[in-house]
Protein backbone atom coordinates (compact mmCIF):
# COMPACT_ATOMS: atom_id res chain seq x y z
CA UNK A 1 0.00 0.00 0.00
CA UNK A 2 1.91 3.54 -1.25
CA UNK A 3 0.40 6.84 0.52
CA UNK A 4 2.50 9.04 -1.59
CA UNK A 5 0.78 11.27 -3.87
CA UNK A 6 2.31 11.27 -7.33
CA UNK A 7 4.78 14.29 -8.23
CA UNK A 8 1.27 15.36 -10.37
CA UNK A 9 -0.75 15.38 -7.15
CA UNK A 10 2.29 17.05 -5.32
CA UNK A 11 2.90 19.52 -8.14
CA UNK A 12 -1.46 19.89 -7.85
CA UNK A 13 -1.09 20.71 -4.39
CA UNK A 14 1.23 22.92 -4.05
CA UNK A 15 -0.07 25.10 -6.96
CA UNK A 16 -3.48 24.90 -5.47
CA UNK A 17 -1.96 25.83 -2.06
CA UNK A 18 -0.24 28.82 -3.06
CA UNK A 19 -3.13 29.96 -5.02
CA UNK A 20 -4.79 30.08 -2.01
CA UNK A 21 -2.71 32.37 0.41
CA UNK A 22 -1.82 34.36 -2.30
CA UNK A 23 -5.22 35.27 -3.73
CA UNK A 24 -7.92 33.95 -1.76
CA UNK A 25 -6.55 34.77 2.40
CA UNK A 26 -5.62 38.46 1.44
CA UNK A 27 -9.40 38.92 -0.48
CA UNK A 28 -12.05 36.68 0.61
CA UNK A 29 -12.57 38.65 3.76
CA UNK A 30 -14.46 41.57 2.55
CA UNK A 31 -16.63 38.96 0.43
CA UNK A 32 -17.98 36.92 3.39
CA UNK A 33 -18.83 40.27 5.10
CA UNK A 34 -20.84 41.06 2.64
CA UNK A 35 -22.11 37.98 1.77
CA UNK A 36 -21.03 38.82 -1.87
CA UNK A 37 -20.10 36.00 -4.22
CA UNK A 38 -16.10 35.87 -4.79
CA UNK A 39 -16.33 36.43 -8.79
CA UNK A 40 -12.50 37.10 -9.07
CA UNK A 41 -11.46 34.31 -7.10
CA UNK A 42 -14.03 32.18 -8.85
CA UNK A 43 -12.48 33.16 -12.46
CA UNK A 44 -9.24 32.21 -10.68
CA UNK A 45 -9.74 28.93 -10.11
CA UNK A 46 -11.35 28.28 -13.40
CA UNK A 47 -7.83 28.96 -14.94
CA UNK A 48 -6.66 27.00 -13.13
CA UNK A 49 -8.24 24.16 -13.75
CA UNK A 50 -9.62 23.07 -10.74
CA UNK A 51 -13.61 22.93 -11.84
CA UNK A 52 -12.24 20.29 -14.26
CA UNK A 53 -10.26 18.16 -12.35
CA UNK A 54 -13.01 15.46 -11.57
CA UNK A 55 -14.35 14.85 -15.18
CA UNK A 56 -12.41 13.41 -18.41
CA UNK A 57 -10.53 15.30 -21.09
CA UNK A 58 -12.90 14.45 -23.59
CA UNK A 59 -15.63 16.29 -21.56
CA UNK A 60 -13.41 19.59 -20.92
CA UNK A 61 -11.58 18.21 -17.55
CA UNK A 62 -8.34 17.42 -17.05
CA UNK A 63 -8.79 13.09 -15.80
CA UNK A 64 -7.51 14.30 -12.59
CA UNK A 65 -9.79 12.08 -10.62
CA UNK A 66 -11.65 12.42 -7.45
CA UNK A 67 -7.93 11.91 -5.57
CA UNK A 68 -6.66 15.01 -6.89
CA UNK A 69 -10.06 16.57 -6.32
CA UNK A 70 -10.09 16.09 -2.83
CA UNK A 71 -6.35 17.56 -2.78
CA UNK A 72 -7.45 20.74 -4.12
CA UNK A 73 -10.35 20.99 -1.92
CA UNK A 74 -8.57 20.34 1.18
CA UNK A 75 -6.61 23.29 0.48
CA UNK A 76 -8.75 26.39 -0.95
CA UNK A 77 -10.84 25.20 2.48
CA UNK A 78 -7.66 25.26 4.54
CA UNK A 79 -7.73 29.18 3.81
CA UNK A 80 -11.78 29.27 3.35
CA UNK A 81 -14.43 26.84 3.12
CA UNK A 82 -17.01 29.56 1.01
CA UNK A 83 -14.93 29.00 -2.56
CA UNK A 84 -14.56 25.24 -1.54
CA UNK A 85 -18.64 25.44 -1.49
CA UNK A 86 -18.34 27.42 -4.44
CA UNK A 87 -16.28 24.62 -5.94
CA UNK A 88 -18.00 21.12 -4.63
CA UNK A 89 -21.71 22.15 -5.37
CA UNK A 90 -20.74 23.49 -8.91
CA UNK A 91 -18.89 19.69 -9.20
CA UNK A 92 -22.68 17.89 -8.43
CA UNK A 93 -24.71 19.10 -11.54
CA UNK A 94 -21.51 18.04 -13.47
CA UNK A 95 -21.42 14.60 -12.19
CA UNK A 96 -24.83 14.00 -13.15
CA UNK A 97 -23.80 15.17 -16.78
CA UNK A 98 -20.92 13.10 -16.50
CA UNK A 99 -22.32 9.82 -15.31
CA UNK A 100 -26.01 10.13 -17.18
CA UNK A 101 -25.71 13.13 -19.90
CA UNK A 102 -26.06 12.09 -23.64
CA UNK A 103 -22.94 13.36 -26.06
CA UNK A 104 -25.20 16.61 -26.87
CA UNK A 105 -25.61 17.26 -23.16
CA UNK A 106 -21.87 16.67 -22.03
CA UNK A 107 -21.18 18.69 -25.42
CA UNK A 108 -23.35 21.69 -24.40
CA UNK A 109 -23.04 21.82 -20.61
CA UNK A 110 -20.45 19.68 -18.97
CA UNK A 111 -17.99 21.25 -21.11
CA UNK A 112 -18.16 24.71 -19.90
CA UNK A 113 -18.80 23.51 -16.18
CA UNK A 114 -15.60 21.32 -16.22
CA UNK A 115 -13.69 24.85 -17.59
CA UNK A 116 -15.31 26.71 -15.59
CA UNK A 117 -17.39 29.50 -17.99
CA UNK A 118 -20.32 28.41 -16.27
CA UNK A 119 -21.72 27.66 -12.79
CA UNK A 120 -23.47 24.85 -11.86
CA UNK A 121 -26.06 24.23 -9.08
CA UNK A 122 -27.85 20.82 -8.16
CA UNK A 123 -31.70 21.52 -6.83
CA UNK A 124 -32.91 18.35 -4.79
CA UNK A 125 -34.08 20.13 -1.36
CA UNK A 126 -37.29 21.45 -1.24
CA UNK A 127 -39.01 24.05 1.63
CA UNK A 128 -40.17 20.55 2.66
CA UNK A 129 -37.24 18.54 3.78
CA UNK A 130 -34.13 17.64 2.44
CA UNK A 131 -33.11 14.03 4.59
CA UNK A 132 -35.68 12.08 2.95
CA UNK A 133 -34.15 12.46 -0.95
CA UNK A 134 -37.16 10.52 -2.86
CA UNK A 135 -40.17 13.08 -0.97
CA UNK A 136 -39.75 15.41 -3.82
CA UNK A 137 -43.00 17.74 -4.35
CA UNK A 138 -41.79 19.39 -7.53
CA UNK A 139 -43.47 18.09 -10.38
CA UNK A 140 -43.07 17.45 -14.31
CA UNK A 141 -45.19 17.28 -16.88
CA UNK A 142 -44.83 15.82 -20.57
CA UNK A 143 -45.74 18.20 -23.39
CA UNK A 144 -45.47 16.66 -26.71
CA UNK A 145 -45.17 18.43 -29.42
CA UNK A 146 -43.84 17.98 -33.40
CA UNK A 147 -40.76 19.54 -32.27
CA UNK A 148 -39.50 16.92 -29.67
CA UNK A 149 -42.11 18.58 -26.66
CA UNK A 150 -41.49 20.04 -23.69
CA UNK A 151 -41.12 19.23 -19.92
CA UNK A 152 -43.09 21.70 -17.73
CA UNK A 153 -41.92 22.26 -14.12
CA UNK A 154 -43.89 23.51 -11.08
CA UNK A 155 -42.52 23.78 -7.56
CA UNK A 156 -39.98 25.69 -5.59
CA UNK A 157 -36.31 24.03 -3.98
CA UNK A 158 -34.58 25.80 -1.08
CA UNK A 159 -31.27 26.35 -0.73
CA UNK A 160 -29.42 25.77 -3.79
CA UNK A 161 -26.20 26.74 -3.84
CA UNK A 162 -24.38 28.50 -7.15
CA UNK A 163 -27.97 30.58 -8.03
CA UNK A 164 -27.97 33.54 -7.92
CA UNK A 165 -24.18 34.24 -8.79
CA UNK A 166 -23.35 36.76 -11.38
CA UNK A 167 -22.27 34.15 -13.48
CA UNK A 168 -24.02 32.70 -16.59
CA UNK A 169 -25.55 29.08 -14.70
CA UNK A 170 -27.21 26.30 -14.93
CA UNK A 171 -29.30 24.28 -12.37
CA UNK A 172 -29.78 20.24 -12.30
CA UNK A 173 -33.53 20.53 -10.99
CA UNK A 174 -34.71 17.06 -9.37
CA UNK A 175 -38.72 17.13 -10.04
CA UNK A 176 -41.32 13.68 -9.60
CA UNK A 177 -42.86 12.77 -13.32
CA UNK A 178 -46.24 11.15 -13.50
CA UNK A 179 -45.47 7.66 -13.36
CA UNK A 180 -44.35 8.37 -9.89
CA UNK A 181 -40.26 8.58 -10.23
CA UNK A 182 -38.19 11.41 -10.49
CA UNK A 183 -36.33 12.94 -13.19
CA UNK A 184 -33.59 15.52 -13.25
CA UNK A 185 -33.48 18.35 -15.96
CA UNK A 186 -31.44 20.85 -17.37
CA UNK A 187 -32.51 24.20 -16.02
CA UNK A 188 -30.44 27.26 -17.68
CA UNK A 189 -30.29 30.74 -16.37
CA UNK A 190 -32.80 32.79 -17.93
CA UNK A 191 -35.31 29.96 -18.40
CA UNK A 192 -39.12 31.35 -18.80
CA UNK A 193 -40.58 30.34 -15.36
CA UNK A 194 -37.76 29.88 -13.31
CA UNK A 195 -36.91 32.35 -10.83
CA UNK A 196 -34.11 32.47 -8.39
CA UNK A 197 -35.10 34.31 -4.71
CA UNK A 198 -32.74 36.61 -2.45
CA UNK A 199 -29.73 35.01 -1.27
CA UNK A 200 -30.43 33.47 2.11
CA UNK A 201 -28.36 34.40 5.21
CA UNK A 202 -26.18 31.67 6.85
CA UNK A 203 -23.80 31.70 9.72
CA UNK A 204 -21.33 29.41 7.76
CA UNK A 205 -20.37 29.64 3.83
CA UNK A 206 -21.26 33.10 3.52
CA UNK A 207 -19.12 33.61 0.97
CA UNK A 208 -21.39 31.25 -1.32
CA UNK A 209 -24.37 32.52 -2.82
CA UNK A 210 -27.46 29.64 -1.15
CA UNK A 211 -30.58 30.75 -2.78
CA UNK A 212 -34.61 29.68 -2.77
CA UNK A 213 -35.70 29.09 -6.44
CA UNK A 214 -39.39 28.77 -8.04
CA UNK A 215 -40.48 26.98 -10.77
CA UNK A 216 -44.04 28.32 -11.90
CA UNK A 217 -44.81 26.67 -15.46
CA UNK A 218 -41.08 26.43 -16.27
CA UNK A 219 -40.83 25.07 -19.64
CA UNK A 220 -37.60 23.23 -20.68
CA UNK A 221 -37.11 21.23 -24.27
CA UNK A 222 -37.73 17.54 -24.24
CA UNK A 223 -33.56 17.44 -24.82
CA UNK A 224 -33.22 19.30 -21.35
CA UNK A 225 -34.10 15.68 -19.41
CA UNK A 226 -31.07 13.65 -18.22
CA UNK A 227 -30.91 10.44 -19.04
CA UNK A 228 -34.21 8.57 -18.40
CA UNK A 229 -37.71 9.50 -16.80
CA UNK A 230 -37.68 7.52 -13.07
CA UNK A 231 -33.50 7.65 -12.28
CA UNK A 232 -33.41 11.03 -11.15
CA UNK A 233 -33.14 9.72 -7.43
CA UNK A 234 -30.46 7.18 -8.49
CA UNK A 235 -28.72 10.24 -10.33
CA UNK A 236 -29.12 12.55 -7.39
CA UNK A 237 -27.71 9.35 -5.20
CA UNK A 238 -24.36 9.43 -7.19
CA UNK A 239 -23.89 12.99 -7.11
CA UNK A 240 -24.24 13.22 -3.23
CA UNK A 241 -22.36 10.16 -3.18
CA UNK A 242 -19.28 11.53 -4.68
CA UNK A 243 -20.08 14.77 -2.90
CA UNK A 244 -19.64 12.87 0.60
CA UNK A 245 -16.00 12.70 -0.78
CA UNK A 246 -15.91 16.24 -1.49
CA UNK A 247 -17.15 17.36 1.79
CA UNK A 248 -14.75 14.43 3.86
CA UNK A 249 -11.71 16.87 1.65
CA UNK A 250 -13.42 20.35 2.85
CA UNK A 251 -13.70 19.02 6.24
CA UNK A 252 -9.88 18.02 6.67
CA UNK A 253 -9.57 21.54 5.23
CA UNK A 254 -11.10 23.46 7.48
CA UNK A 255 -9.58 21.52 10.45
CA UNK A 256 -5.77 21.44 9.27
CA UNK A 257 -6.63 25.24 8.95
CA UNK A 258 -8.07 26.04 12.27
CA UNK A 259 -5.24 23.52 14.08
CA UNK A 260 -2.03 25.70 11.99
CA UNK A 261 -3.63 28.91 13.17
CA UNK A 262 -4.49 27.19 16.83
CA UNK A 263 -0.50 26.44 16.90
CA UNK A 264 0.79 29.49 15.55
CA UNK A 265 -1.58 31.38 17.70
CA UNK A 266 -0.73 29.43 21.04
CA UNK A 267 2.70 29.45 20.46
CA UNK A 268 3.12 33.33 20.41
CA UNK A 269 0.40 33.86 22.78
CA UNK A 270 1.61 34.15 26.68
CA UNK A 271 -0.18 33.62 29.89
CA UNK A 272 1.24 32.99 33.08
CA UNK A 273 5.10 33.63 31.67
CA UNK A 274 4.54 30.75 29.14
CA UNK A 275 3.17 30.20 25.39
CA UNK A 276 -0.42 29.07 26.14
CA UNK A 277 0.41 25.66 24.09
CA UNK A 278 3.18 24.72 27.23
CA UNK A 279 0.22 23.97 28.66
CA UNK A 280 -0.74 20.00 28.66
CA UNK A 281 -4.09 20.49 28.49
CA UNK A 282 -3.59 22.57 25.49
CA UNK A 283 -0.39 21.07 23.92
CA UNK A 284 -2.76 16.82 24.12
CA UNK A 285 -5.79 18.60 22.52
CA UNK A 286 -3.92 19.75 19.49
CA UNK A 287 -1.91 16.88 19.24
CA UNK A 288 -5.30 14.14 19.43
CA UNK A 289 -7.15 16.80 16.68
CA UNK A 290 -3.45 16.25 14.17
CA UNK A 291 -4.30 12.88 14.96
CA UNK A 292 -7.99 12.77 14.08
CA UNK A 293 -7.02 15.26 10.97
CA UNK A 294 -4.88 12.65 9.78
CA UNK A 295 -7.21 9.93 10.01
CA UNK A 296 -9.98 12.01 8.30
CA UNK A 297 -8.21 12.80 5.60
CA UNK A 298 -6.83 8.89 4.81
CA UNK A 299 -10.64 8.20 5.01
CA UNK A 300 -11.05 10.61 2.25
CA UNK A 301 -8.46 9.53 0.39
CA UNK A 302 -9.55 6.09 0.75
CA UNK A 303 -12.95 6.69 -0.44
CA UNK A 304 -11.26 9.00 -3.52
CA UNK A 305 -9.20 6.19 -4.16
CA UNK A 306 -12.17 3.61 -4.83
CA UNK A 307 -13.66 6.05 -6.63
CA UNK A 308 -11.03 6.50 -9.06
CA UNK A 309 -11.06 2.51 -9.70
CA UNK A 310 -14.73 2.70 -9.89
CA UNK A 311 -14.98 0.59 -7.03
CA UNK A 312 -18.24 0.79 -4.77
CA UNK A 313 -17.64 3.59 -1.83
CA UNK A 314 -20.96 4.10 -0.54
CA UNK A 315 -19.93 3.03 3.01
CA UNK A 316 -16.29 4.82 3.06
CA UNK A 317 -18.00 8.03 1.52
CA UNK A 318 -20.07 8.22 4.02
CA UNK A 319 -17.43 6.95 6.87
CA UNK A 320 -15.24 9.85 5.36
CA UNK A 321 -17.96 12.82 5.75
CA UNK A 322 -19.58 11.72 9.21
CA UNK A 323 -15.73 11.06 10.89
CA UNK A 324 -14.08 14.42 9.36
CA UNK A 325 -17.05 16.68 9.38
CA UNK A 326 -17.00 16.13 13.39
CA UNK A 327 -13.61 16.66 13.66
CA UNK A 328 -14.07 20.00 11.67
CA UNK A 329 -16.62 21.30 14.36
CA UNK A 330 -14.15 20.21 17.18
CA UNK A 331 -11.07 21.95 15.46
CA UNK A 332 -12.70 25.04 14.71
CA UNK A 333 -14.57 25.18 18.25
CA UNK A 334 -10.24 24.16 19.88
CA UNK A 335 -8.92 27.10 17.93
CA UNK A 336 -11.60 30.17 18.86
CA UNK A 337 -11.28 28.31 22.03
CA UNK A 338 -7.10 28.79 22.06
CA UNK A 339 -7.47 32.19 20.58
CA UNK A 340 -9.55 33.45 23.68
CA UNK A 341 -11.40 36.42 22.75
CA UNK A 342 -9.53 37.32 19.62
CA UNK A 343 -11.36 33.95 18.74
CA UNK A 344 -14.78 35.55 18.61
CA UNK A 345 -13.09 38.82 16.72
CA UNK A 346 -14.18 38.83 13.28
CA UNK A 347 -11.18 40.23 12.57
CA UNK A 348 -9.48 36.86 12.79
CA UNK A 349 -9.75 33.97 10.65
CA UNK A 350 -10.72 31.62 13.17
CA UNK A 351 -13.85 33.42 14.21
CA UNK A 352 -15.53 31.90 10.71
CA UNK A 353 -15.00 28.34 11.05
CA UNK A 354 -17.21 27.30 13.54
CA UNK A 355 -20.28 28.31 11.33
CA UNK A 356 -18.13 26.75 8.13
CA UNK A 357 -17.97 23.51 10.18
CA UNK A 358 -21.15 23.69 10.95
CA UNK A 359 -22.66 23.79 7.54
CA UNK A 360 -20.92 20.47 6.70
CA UNK A 361 -22.48 18.41 8.82
CA UNK A 362 -25.67 19.20 7.87
CA UNK A 363 -24.92 19.05 3.57
CA UNK A 364 -25.00 15.95 1.66
CA UNK A 365 -26.65 14.00 4.10
CA UNK A 366 -26.94 14.96 8.03
CA UNK A 367 -24.36 13.06 10.00
CA UNK A 368 -27.38 11.20 11.84
CA UNK A 369 -28.29 10.38 7.93
CA UNK A 370 -24.65 9.00 7.52
CA UNK A 371 -25.52 7.41 10.70
CA UNK A 372 -28.77 5.57 9.48
CA UNK A 373 -26.77 4.44 5.82
CA UNK A 374 -23.87 2.75 7.98
CA UNK A 375 -26.27 1.29 9.90
CA UNK A 376 -27.84 -0.07 6.33
CA UNK A 377 -24.48 -0.88 4.71
CA UNK A 378 -22.85 -2.46 7.64
CA UNK A 379 -25.93 -4.77 8.06
CA UNK A 380 -26.68 -3.19 11.53
CA UNK A 381 -30.47 -2.19 11.13
CA UNK A 382 -32.60 -1.42 8.31
CA UNK A 383 -34.08 1.54 10.06
CA UNK A 384 -36.25 2.60 13.02
CA UNK A 385 -39.24 3.59 10.14
C1 LIG B 1 -25.40 26.11 3.27
C2 LIG B 1 -26.22 25.04 2.67
C3 LIG B 1 -26.10 24.76 1.33
C4 LIG B 1 -26.91 23.79 0.73
N1 LIG B 1 -26.80 23.58 -0.62
C5 LIG B 1 -27.70 22.72 -1.23
C6 LIG B 1 -27.71 22.57 -2.65
O1 LIG B 1 -26.89 23.17 -3.36
N2 LIG B 1 -28.66 21.77 -3.21
C7 LIG B 1 -29.58 21.08 -2.47
O2 LIG B 1 -30.40 20.37 -3.02
N3 LIG B 1 -29.58 21.21 -1.11
C8 LIG B 1 -28.67 22.01 -0.48
N4 LIG B 1 -28.68 22.16 0.90
C9 LIG B 1 -29.70 21.47 1.66
C10 LIG B 1 -29.15 20.28 2.44
O3 LIG B 1 -28.85 19.24 1.55
C11 LIG B 1 -30.23 19.89 3.47
O4 LIG B 1 -30.26 20.94 4.43
C12 LIG B 1 -29.94 18.58 4.14
O5 LIG B 1 -30.17 17.52 3.24
C13 LIG B 1 -30.86 18.35 5.36
O6 LIG B 1 -32.18 18.57 5.03
P1 LIG B 1 -33.10 19.54 5.94
O7 LIG B 1 -32.31 20.78 6.21
O8 LIG B 1 -34.40 19.70 5.27
O9 LIG B 1 -33.26 18.78 7.32
P2 LIG B 1 -34.42 17.72 7.66
O10 LIG B 1 -34.45 16.66 6.62
O11 LIG B 1 -35.68 18.45 7.93
O12 LIG B 1 -33.86 17.09 9.02
C14 LIG B 1 -33.93 17.82 10.25
C15 LIG B 1 -33.16 17.05 11.32
O13 LIG B 1 -33.73 15.74 11.49
C16 LIG B 1 -32.71 14.74 11.35
N5 LIG B 1 -33.28 13.58 10.71
C17 LIG B 1 -33.99 13.54 9.57
N6 LIG B 1 -34.36 12.28 9.27
C18 LIG B 1 -33.84 11.49 10.26
C19 LIG B 1 -33.85 10.08 10.53
N7 LIG B 1 -34.48 9.22 9.72
N8 LIG B 1 -33.21 9.63 11.65
C20 LIG B 1 -32.57 10.50 12.48
N9 LIG B 1 -32.53 11.84 12.27
C21 LIG B 1 -33.14 12.33 11.18
C22 LIG B 1 -31.65 15.41 10.46
O14 LIG B 1 -30.38 14.78 10.66
C23 LIG B 1 -31.68 16.84 10.97
O15 LIG B 1 -30.90 16.92 12.14
C24 LIG B 1 -27.84 23.08 1.51
C25 LIG B 1 -27.93 23.34 2.89
C26 LIG B 1 -27.13 24.29 3.47
C27 LIG B 1 -27.24 24.56 4.93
Amino acid sequence: MDFALTSEQELLRSTVRTFAEREIAPRIGAYIETDAFPEPIVRGLADLGVFGLPFRAADGGSDGGMVAFAIALEEIACVDVSVAAIVFAHSSPATILAAYGSDEQRRRWLVPLAEGSLIGAIGLTEPSGGSDAAAVRTTARAEPADDGGSWVLNGGKTFITNTGTPLPGIAVIVARVPSGGLAAFVVPDGTPGYRVGRPLHKIGWRAATTCEVFLDDCRVPAGHLVGREGDGLRQALTAITFGRVCVGAIATGLARGAWEQAVAYGRARRTFGRPVTDRQSIAFGLAELATRIDAGRLLTWRAAALADRGAPFRAEASMAKLFATRTAVDAAETAIQVHGAYGVSREYPVAKMLGDAKVLQIIEGTSEIQLLLLARLLGISDGDE
